[in-house]
This record gives structure tokens, sequence and C-alpha cells, in this order.
């Protein structure tokens, strides 16, 4: 019978990624409603001292997959890997993040596992021993509940920066195992030639804790220096709604919504943004919405929890200044 908690971690060269420990912390969560173990898959090369550290966010156990030919990440190799070591270890749950990395993972590894998935889950629970995930449908218009009947592991990614993240405790370690994988070179059909990084510093927008967004209102690219001022100031990146987007005002990168990035930061200011349900698809479950808008019909202001009518151009540097008041 399937038994346990399985989570799929992320790194990027040699580095932890954020959701790892978010669906970590939701993991530990899950087992001990079901009464069972965490275990972590970790993938990389040179990867296993950051094993440990998983424990002090509640895994039980890490499994260790240590190869020169998984790194950096390849879709070929990890669904290999993965496929393989779940048919082995029958989980009854398997945890991956809804991130760039994970929905590529998950959605392969569900059809090499021939098993149902859930994507982009905000919410789950166990009843009757099972998993009911709540994931938005209808781009964010309204949230459904899925249950997994008779498909094991029942799967499901979550939607970084939703999950509660435990308090690490330094006091709790996790059992490291080198755990015992077969790579097929045959499995193997891509290989990665080259990584070109992003070398502006900024923070990715699925993990920015603060986003300053600007849409057809900023009127031109020349006027997000706006945004950029009060992002600087408060830590925060800048994303762009679609017709900022298309009009090349800002690369589509920046891009949020549902053809652009799904983000969940503590503070999202929508700035100069009509707040279209395509929009909303990609920010509604930001913890702190404002909306600045000279419309007071916008439909942002139904989202917000913040909002000022008026003209951004005044609104915005006018809060710049207020905000170095605090600093
Ligand atoms: C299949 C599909 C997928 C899509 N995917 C996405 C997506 O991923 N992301 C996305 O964003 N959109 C997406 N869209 C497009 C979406 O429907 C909207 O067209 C788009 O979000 C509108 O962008 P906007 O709010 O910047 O522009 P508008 O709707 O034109 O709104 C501009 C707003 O700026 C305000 N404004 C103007 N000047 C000022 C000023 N000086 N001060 C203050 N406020 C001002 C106006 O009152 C208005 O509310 C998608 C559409 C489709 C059909």
């Amino acid at each position: 019978m399937a038994q346990g908690v399985w989570t799929i971690a992320e790194q990027r060269d040699g580095a932890i990624r954020k959701i790892t420990y978010e669906i970590v912390s939701e993991g530990r969560r899950l087992a001990d409603a079901l009464g069972q173990d965490l275990t972590v898959i970790l993938l990389g090369s040179n990867i296993k001292e950051k094993a440990a550290e998983l424990g002090q966010y509640g895994a039980d156990r890490v499994m260790v997959c240590d190869d020169p030919k998984l790194e950096p990440y390849t879709t070929d190799a990890y669904v290999s890997v993965i496929s393989g070591l779940v048919k082995n270890g029958d989980p009854a749950v398997l945890l991956v993040g809804a991130s760039v990395e994970g929905k590529d993972l998950s959605s392969r590894l569900s059809a090499k596992l021939d098993v149902a998935m859930a994507q982009d889950c905000t919410v789950f629970a166990i009843e009757d021993g099972n998993l009911v995930a709540t994931r938005p449908i209808y781009a964010g218009k309204a949230y459904a509940k899925v249950t997994f009947e008779n498909s094991f592991p029942q799967m499901a990614a979550a939607r970084p920066k939703v999950m509660e993240l435990n308090e690490p405790d330094a006091s709790k370690s996790a059992e490291v195992v080198d755990a015992e994988f077969t790579l097929d070179d045959g499995d193997l059909k891509t290989s990665v030639v080259d990584v070109l990084k992003d070398e502006s510093g900024k923070v990715d927008l699925t993990e920015a804790d603060k986003i300053v967004s600007g849409g057809r209102g900023m009127k031109g690219p020349e006027n997000y220096k706006i945004l950029e001022d009060l992002a600087d100031l408060i830590g925060a990146s800048v994303g762009a709604s679609r017709s900022a987007v298309d009009a090349g005002w800002r690369p589509h990168s920046d891009q949020v919504g549902q053809t652009g990035k799904v983000v969940s930061p503590n503070l999202y200011v929508a700035c100069g943004i009509s707040g279209a349900i395509q929009h909303l698809a990609g920010m509604s479950t930001s913890k702190v919405i404002v909306a600045i808008n000279k419309d007071e019909d916008a439909p942002i202001f139904q989202k917000a929890d913040y909002g000022v009518v008026g003209d951004l151009f005044d609104v915005v540097p006018a809060l710049t200044e207020e905000v170095k008041k605090y600093l």
C-alpha cells in the first residue's frame, strides 16, 4: 500500500530554492496529518551537503541523487531518475513546487508515472486519509477541490509563496540517504549547451517578497523609472501587465498573469493596471494588494486591499518621498 509523503527539492547552482522549503513545510503538515514520514528527493551534482538542512524544515529523510548528469536540470534526466524512485518507493503523496522548473518536471513526471496530478495548488488538506488539493480555475474566478481517486501517488504542485514556511529548527536534522538510481544515456534526449544568467541581480518575480507593477497607464517605457525608484527603496521587483509587455516597454520575463508569471508576494502594487481577469489570475493570491489608478471604477479596486484613485505620475513619486522618511 502506498505510504509516506514525498517532496521533490529544487536547487540551482547548488543553492536550495525557497519553494523547496515551502513544500517541505507543507509536506511535514500533511505527513503529520497522515501519521507518516516525510521524504525529500534532492537531485544534483555535489549536492549532498545541502541535504541535512532540509531536516530543519521537517524532512525525516532526504534521498540524494548525486550525478554530474543531474546538473543543470533537464526534464529527461530528472523524470527518468524520479520516476524510478517513485515506482520503487510507492509514496502516498508526491508534492512538487509549481515553479517554472517544477511545472515542467511535474507534468512530464505524472505522464511517465501514469497518474493524475493537480497543478498550481493553493491549499492542501488530508480528508479520510486522502489528499484534497484546492486550485484556482477559470483564471482564478473560482477554486476547485480536487481528489485523486485510486491514483497513487496523489501528485500535486504547490503555487510558490503560498504555503506557510516552517521556522527552521536547528535541533532537527534529516537522515541523509544516497539513493540508488539508474540514469541510462538512452533516456537523455537533451543536453544543456549554455545557461544565460540574468545579470540584473534582481529577484525573480515568482520569488519576490514585494512587487511594483506597471501597466498601460505607464504610457511608455521611460516612465518605469518612477516604479524602479520606489521598488529599489522598498526592495521590490518590477512587474508589468501584458499590455506593457506587448507594447515592448518591458521584457516578457516581467509579465504577471495568466500567460505570464504567477506571483504571490507579500505586497503587490499595481500602477496603471485595470485589473483584467487574466492579470488577476497571476497576482490575486498576493497577501496585500495596493492599486493606483485614475479610474475609480477600475476592476483592480475590487481586489485591492488599499486603493488610491489618482494619477500615478503624482501618486507614485509622492509615495516614494513618503517612504524615504521612514528609512
Ligand atoms: C488569452 C489571454 C491571456 C492574457 N494574459 C495576460 C497576462 O498574462 N497578463 C496580463 O496582464 N494581461 C493578460 N491578458 C490581457 C488582459 O486581458 C488585459 O488586456 C491587460 O491585462 C490590460 O493591461 P493593462 O491593465 O495594463 O491595460 P488597460 O486595461 O488598458 O488599463 C490601463 C489602466 O491604466 C489606468 N491609467 C491610465 N493612465 C493612468 C494614470 N496616469 N494614472 C493612473 N492610472 C492610469 C487606466 O484607468 C486603466 O485602468 C491576456 C489576454 C488574453 C486574451
